[in-house]
């Protein structure tokens, strides 16, 4: 990205806004858009957001309701290239002894609206067009390199200390710096955690069939393998891939050489893209699914993975942090910044949706985990009842597209 400087560092703002993972600049822009002054820092981000020190192989599944959001700000226009629609989700049980596709059912958003389920976009180029829009917000200072290192709030202000040596006030504090979010550590909330023993392994690949808009996932044991699909590049069909498995043998595969590796993912992926070709670096991601046991403290809030995390199933992670940022967002609109049962009432709001939501991800994943035989069937049988009775299957699609 050419022509991005860095800001100088003001004492005092209304808000500030711990944490440039996507979640923080799209708090930083939507609070910055609606007239806030804010401050965001943000140690690992650098000049260059999509620099290979940044750069982040996953992409993410944006659904309906977050695309609105992105529109209310005028945000989403300058994303649509990059995105790729998604109009079915396909599951694919592969479940039986002999591990080939043996249930195979499409859920189409034409069924239940005329939209697409949702839009999949690489995350570095997201992150990239949000911090140039980011930079033309007047309001708005971006600070990189820079972290906290010390929290103290009082009735009116919290006072956060930067690792520059510089110190900041601001009427409202947002925790956006993700799992091991050092604002939730610094003021004493505490989270509760379920360790699945999972990684997921994300990566790009080339295929020889057009994914036609469609996600597919997997299920044999281990976790769901799923193909989202993204635009074509020079004329080669592509998809992301987030590949869940017991950390163990995630870890296995990541060490083998590629042409090994190739082969496992193809094998895992029943060929119904044709034959993959691996065509960037593999990352992996342990997951842990973890709720903070309040979103809210003294003149602050938690958002996004600081305030809670769940494994990659339904793309549901980011999209619910985009609703912590819109409920707190309308609240203080609607109350004031320095409204405390504003932020109070977003913390009861939001920690309520999220953690039923979150439950009915754990099962979910419990369930593609499954190693028994017995059990793979029963999903199986399960995934044609699901899908068969019309209106428990609309019903789940208009679950799935929105993520409260
Ligand atoms: C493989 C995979 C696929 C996924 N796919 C999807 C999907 O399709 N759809 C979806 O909705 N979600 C998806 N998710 C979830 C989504 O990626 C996460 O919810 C999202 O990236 C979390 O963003 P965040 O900004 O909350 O946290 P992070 O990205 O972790 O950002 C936190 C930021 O805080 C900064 N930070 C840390 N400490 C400090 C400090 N002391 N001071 C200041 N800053 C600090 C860090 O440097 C970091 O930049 C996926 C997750 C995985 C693992």
């Amino acid at each position: 990205m050419v022509g991005i400087k860095q800001f100088v560092m003001n004492k005092s703002c209304d808000i500030l806004i711990c944490g440039g993972g996507i979640s923080g600049l799209l708090a930083t822009a939507f609070f910055g858009i609606s007239g806030y002054k804010v401050i965001c820092v943000d140690p690992s981000l650098n000049d260059e957001a999509s620099t290979t020190k940044n750069l982040d192989l996953r992409s993410t599944a944006l659904l309906q309701q977050s695309i609105e959001l992105m529109q209310k700000f005028n945000i989403w226009n300058d994303l649509i290239p990059y995105a790729t629609p998604l109009y079915t989700m396909r599951i694919i049980d592969a479940g039986g002894e002999n591990e080939s596709p043996r249930a195979k059912r499409d859920f189409n958003s034409s069924e239940i609206s005329g939209l697409p389920f949702g839009w999949n976009i690489s995350n570095s180029v997201l992150k990239e067009e949000l911090i140039k829009k980011i930079y033309t917000l007047s309001n708005v200072q971006l600070c990189f390199g820079v972290n906290s290192t010390k929290i103290v709030t009082r009735t009116s202000e919290a006072k956060v200390w930067l690792s520059n040596g510089e110190t900041v006030k601001a009427k409202l504090l947002i925790g956006a710096d993700g799992k091991n979010s050092f604002v939730r550590k610094s003021l004493g909330i505490k989270s509760s955690s379920s360790n699945f023993k999972q990684s997921a392994l994300a990566f790009i690949v080339n295929h020889p069939v057009s994914h036609q808009n469609i996600s597919t996932e997997i299920h044999m044991s281990g976790g769901p393998f799923t193909l989202v699909p993204l635009n074509d590049n020079n004329g080669q069909h592509r998809s992301a891939v987030v590949w869940m498995e017991k950390t163990i043998r995630a870890k296995n595969l990541i060490d083998l050489n590629k042409d090994a590796f190739q082969d496992e993912v193809n094998k895992r992926s029943c060929g119904v893209l044709g034959n993959l070709t691996i065509n960037s670096k593999t990352s992996l991601w342990p997951i842990v699914s973890q709720l903070s046991e309040t979103f809210y403290s003294e003149r602050t809030v938690l958002i996004a993975e600081a305030a809670h995390s769940s494994p990659p199933i339904g793309a549901q992670g980011l999209n619910m942090g985009m609703s912590d940022i819109s409920t707190l967002l309308s609240l203080v609109e609607k109350n004031g910044l320095d409204s405390e049962s504003a932020i109070s009432e977003y913390s009861r709001l939001r920690r309520l949706k999220v953690n039923l939501r979150m439950k009915g991800i754990d099962a979910l994943n419990l369930t593609s985990m499954a190693k028994m035989q017995w059990f793979k069937d029963l999903r199986s049988k399960s995934l044609g009842l699901i899908h068969d009775i019309t209106p428990l299957r609309d019903q789940l699609m208009k679950y799935g597209m929105n993520a409260l």
